[in-house]
This record gives structure tokens, C-alpha cells and sequence, in this order.
């Protein structure tokens, strides 16, 4: 299992979540889940039908069965345990910390907020079943009610299917920095197990469900999180809004990505999407910008230390991507707006520095779009974000391309040309902004290559 919230508090596979297993079971109609409650859960009649799972899952996604797979079962303790050594294998204690630093400048958690507990807590909460690709097995959540554990099954399944045929072990280590690369790779694994099985309970209620057909997935899960789900899942309904997000993005819209392969090609053809993996969550949320060969601007951002000055250091370094920046955005700014100016993204990166004798940070961001007006749009959305962040109305000296903000937290420049938009947040001074905003606008864009037939 790779269970991890590491920069930008995102990956982790292999896993699918209490609150997906909820939407499933809501979304297939002839569930009936009071019926579950009555007995208690035991995984051993489930587990028993592995073999019996495999071949539905086999069938239904078009892959053979390589090899058995063997089961287990665990417990809240031992999925903890779980979450804890892996946790310790892939994100150091310095990682945890650099994302939580990023994420309080952003204002997506509060100081003080310990990202490492709180992510154990909601995972302990939220797995109800995981396949290891170390190890080869899966398990499944010891208490799962017994009318969810076969649908588990299957997306476990699913995974064992295609490290079989894939290969997961070559996830595992994702170069840092690299995020929104990375969670899009997920959502193309978990979204295909989360669609799997999202078929095989289809079929088990004797209703045939062409996923190719049926409107959107995405956004009838999206619907249905209207978050009454407080008694049930006490973490997840207190967690801050970026880590619920992050948590349920590979399931949520990696499902509508499936599904958007599938209105094109077929399920046999998604195993081009192994060979060439989505290159970012852009491409997640919309499957076309994927079969276009739409890549990413990679951005090569300068480092701003030398004009800090002495003390400085850089503390963390990655790409927000669409999905981070929808998320970003929404945590001040009406879902719709945000969603939109979203939108349009081609390519980021951001780089948060700080001065630990003094506790100051700038967070220094360079973003492209696809054109200037979606440029513009991002603009506006990111001044609208930062009054709403820090209480403060952009000062008198802004200019249509210039907006400046001066907040508690220092000055927040926002400076827009052509498809381009740099912001710099935290700056000490005018004159501050106008030398690392210099030196910001020399960050190296590299396109695309374009694709090879
Ligand atoms: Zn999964």
C-alpha cells in the first residue's frame, strides 16, 4: 500500500476510501444498506469468492488473470499500522512540514495544524480495503458491512489486474516536486478500479450499466457529496477542505477520465493510458485535452534566494496544477468562478521560501494559460482569493496588469502579461516586489514536444 500526503498532500494508491464505497452504494439504486447493519461483518465468506471476484473483474475489464491473489483482512489498528510504515517509507518528517508551510501561507489549514497525525486519523477512518503491490495482496477492512465488501473486492481486484499487466511498483517513487503529474497518474489507476467496480455491483443488481453511456460520474459523485456524512465520518467532515479533496480526486474524476476514454476507445484500448500515463490533472478533468496529446508547460522557476538575501531559504517546490488550483481558489471564492478560472491552465510552478530566524515567508508562483483571456480570468480570480485571504483591498497603486495587496502577512503582487501570471505573496517591501517580480519573469517555459504517432 502507498498511503501518502506528501507535498501538496496528495497520493496515495492502491486504497479506496469508506466515503467512495458510500457514493457507490447510493449511486447503484437497488442497494439496500439497512440490510447490512443487521449482521455482523465477517470477511470470510467475501474473501472466500475471491476467485470467483477475479474472473468477474477480469471479464469486465478485459485483462487476464496472470496469476491468483491472495487475500486478508484487517483491522482499524493493523490499517493504521499500515498507513504509519508507509508514511515513514515515503514522506520524511522535512516533507510533511515544507507541504504544511505551503498550505498555511495559502491558508488551507490553520497554524499550528499537524498535516502527519491528521492524515493518519482520516486514513485509519477512511480505507476500506487496499492491495499491496510489494506483497501482492489485498485486504479488506475488517468491519466493512458484509453488502459492501465484494464491491471493495472488485476495485481491489481491479488493482491486482493491473499490476499484473502495469506494473504499480513503478509508482511508488514519483520524483518530488512533480505532484500534479503524479495524482493524475493515480486518478487514472483509481478511477478505472473505482469504475470497474462501479460496473460489477451494476451487474450484481441485475442492471447493466454501460459506463461509456451514463452521464457523468464525476458529477453525480459531486452531487452527492452534500456532507450529512458528519456522524458517520467525523474526520473526514472535519478535515480541511484541501485534504478531503485531495483524498477523493483520483476516485471522483478519475472515473469520469475512464469514462472518457471509454465514449472514444474501449476498455482493452485504456491500456495505452499505461504506456502514455495522463500528464496532469488537467487532463484528468477533461479526457478530450488528454486524447489531444494537451501536455503541460513545464516551468523552470528562478530562484529567488539571491535577492531575498541572507537567511533565506527555499522550503518547498511543486506544480498546483488545474485541480490544485480549483481547490486553491475555492477556499475563498464562489466553487464556479473558481472552477472556471481554473480552467485554462497549461502550466505552473511555485517555490515557498522562508527566513526562519524571523518566521517570514514568500511564496513565489509562476503560472501559463492556454490563452490570455484565460490568463486574465486567473487574474482576477487569484486578487479576488487574496483580498478574501487576508481581509484587505488591493491598493490604490494596482494597474490592470499589476495588483497589489498589502495584507498583515506583507504585500501580495499579482502581475499578469500576455498568458502569463506571476504572484508573489509576502513580500516585505515595494521595492521587493519589483526586484523578485524581475527576476521571477525570467522563469524558463519548456512546451511540450509534440506527440509521437
Ligand atoms: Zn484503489
Amino acid at each position: 500500500m502507498q498511503n501518502e500526503f506528501p507535498a501538496r498532500a496528495r497520493r496515495r494508491f492502491g486504497v479506496v476510501v469508506v466515503l467512495i464505497t458510500a457514493l457507490l452504494v447510493s449511486t447503484s439504486a437497488a442497494f439496500v444498506r439497512g440490510q447490512a447493519k443487521l449482521a455482523s461483518p465477517d470477511t470470510s465468506t467475501s474473501l472466500s469468492a475471491t476467485g470467483d471476484v477475479l474472473k468477474d473483474v477480469s471479464r469486465i475489464r478485459h485483462l487476464d488473470i496472470l496469476q491468483p491473489v491472495k487475500s486478508g483482512s484487517k483491522s482499524h489498528d493493523e490499517i493504521e499500522q499500515s498507513v504509519i510504515s508507509d508514511l515513514d517509507e515515503s514522506t520524511t518528517p522535512e516533507e510533511f512540514d515544507a507541504t504544511s508551510k505551503t498550505l498555511i501561507k495559502l491558508g488551507m489549514i490553520p497554524k499550528g495544524f499537524h498535516l502527519r497525525e491528521y492524515v493518519i486519523k482520516l486514513l485509519r477512518e477512511q480505507v476500506a480495503g487496499y492491495y499491496e503491490p510489494k506483497t501482492k495482496i489485498f485486504y479488506l477492512a475488517s468491519w466493512l458491512p458484509i453488502s459492501e465488501q465484494k464491491s471493495v473486492m472488485a476495485h481491489e481486484l481491479t488493482h491486482a489486474l493491473q499490476d499484473q499487466h502495469f506494473n504499480l511498483r513503478r509508482f511508488e517513487r514519483w520524483p518530488k516536486g512533480d505532484s500534479d503529474a503524479e495524482l493524475a497518474a493515480h486518478a487514472l489507476m483509481e478511477g478505472e478500479a473505482t469504475a470497474v467496480m462501479l460496473q460489477y455491483s451494476a451487474e450484481k443488481d441485475g442492471w447493466n450499466l454501460d459506463l461509456a453511456k451514463v452521464p457523468s460520474l464525476t458529477d453525480r459523485m459531486l452531487e452527492q457529496d452534500s456532507g450529512d456524512d458528519s456522524a458517520k465520518y467525523p474526520v473526514l467532515s472535519g478535515a480541511p477542505m484541501v485534504l478531503k479533496e485531495n483524498l477523493q480526486f483520483p476516485y471522483v474524476y478519475g472515473v469520469g477520465f475512464v469514462q472518457g476514454i471509454l465514449k472514444s476507445r474501449s476498455w482493452r484500448q485504456l491500456d495505452d493510458c499505461y504506456a502514455h500515463l495522463p500528464q496532469s490533472t488537467k487532463q484528468i478533468m477533461h479526457p478530450d485535452r488528454y486524447l489531444a496529446h494537451d501536455d503541460p508547460v513545464k516551468i523552470q522557476i528562478t530562484d529567488l534566494s539571491p535577492v531575498l538575501g541572507k537567511g533565506w531559504k527555499r522550503a518547498d517546490e511543486d506544480v498546483n496544477g488545474e485541480f490544485g488550483y480549483m481547490v486553491l481558489l475555492t477556499q475563498f471564492i464562489n466553487k464556479q468562478s473558481a472552477r472556471a478560472a481554473a480552467a485554462g491552465w497549461s502550466g505552473d510552478r511555485y517555490a515557498l521560501y522562508e527566513n526562519p530566524a524571523t518566521g517570514d515567508s514568500v511564496l513565489a508562483q509562476y503560472t501559463t494559460w492556454d490563452t490570455a483571456k484565460d490568463a486574465r480570468e486567473f487574474f482576477d480570480a487569484y486578487a479576488e482569493r487574496s483580498e478574501a485571504r487576508y481581509n484587505a483591498k488591493r491598493s490604490a497603486k494596482s494597474q490592470p496588469n499589476d495588483c497589489v495587496i498589502e495584507t498583515s502577512e506583507g504585500l501580495v503582487y499579482i502581475g499578469l502579461r500576455d498568458k502569463d501570471v506571476i504572484v508573489i505573496e509576502g513580500a516585505g517591501n515595494q521595492q521587493q516586489v519589483a526586484s523578485l517580480s524581475e527576476i521571477l519573469w525570467k522563469s524558463k517555459k519548456t512546451s511540450p514536444a509534440a506527440p509521437s504517432k
